[in-house]
């Protein structure tokens, strides 16, 4: 049994499946939380059904054209506080979905099955969680997965511009995410940061609100 904030349709907005259909699981419950999170209604359980694998499986068949559409993202909340993840990402493995997982980079990635496609965040100073990241997880990042830095301020570009310097990490698929909030840089000044800096990162813009969808 699984606390499901909310199961919906939509375009995925900041990896690089970005623009792709997908399905999304928003599990309930974080143990974080960021100054800018766009997710507040998911940090509660209170919020979310209590419901089965199997229920969760037939509420994923009944969106998105049933069984056309075959990549599914899990985030929340964070996903992984709640152990029964691990029986639905074997359940969606046999029924051969792509399966993307967000996480926050706080908890082990361990046991997370190879074949998922893992989005780890490295959280930056601006969220107030800078010092959270799981540094064993570093062993778990293959060249498969994405790492993603949300950044709304130059301290936060800084520290991930370190972070990369510091940390040997074996995938390409790096992500200076822009957040807004007030005071925050925008995502020009970003683009402009990137590009002096020659940085090998891509930008990240959530698509999914330019188009104001979920
Ligand atoms: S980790 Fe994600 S869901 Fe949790 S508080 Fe931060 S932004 Fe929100």
């Amino acid at each position: 049994m699984l606390y499901v904030n909310d199961i919906f349709y939509s375009i995925q907005g900041e990896s690089s499946f970005a623009g792709y259909p997908c399905k999304f699981v928003r599990l309930a419950g974080c143990n974080l939380k960021c100054s800018y999170c766009d997710t507040k209604e998911a940090l509660d359980i209170k919020n979310s059904k209590h419901l089965s694998i199997s229920e969760i499986i037939s509420s994923l068949y009944s969106i998105g054209g049933g069984n056309n559409i075959k990549l599914i993202e899990i985030t929340g909340g964070e996903p992984l506080l709640q152990e029964d993840i691990f029986s639905l990402f074997e359940e969606l493995i046999k029924l051969n979905y792509h399966i993307l997982l967000e996480t926050n980079g706080t908890i082990s990635l361990k046991k997370v099955n190879k074949k998922i496609v893992k989005i780890v965040d490295v959280k930056c100073p601006s969220s107030g969680f800078s010092k959270e990241f799981n540094y064993e997880n570093l062993k778990y990042i293959g060249i498969s997965d994405e790492v993603k830095f949300v950044i709304g301020t130059e301290e936060d570009y800084c520290f991930a511009k370190d972070f990369l310097k510091a940390n040997k990490i074996k995938t390409d698929k790096l992500i200076f995410s822009a957040v807004e909030f007030e005071g925050s840089i925008s995502s020009k000044e970003l683009a402009d940061k990137i590009l002096k800096d020659g940085l090998k990162v891509r930008l990240g813009i959530q698509l999914h609100k330019i188009l104001r969808l979920k």
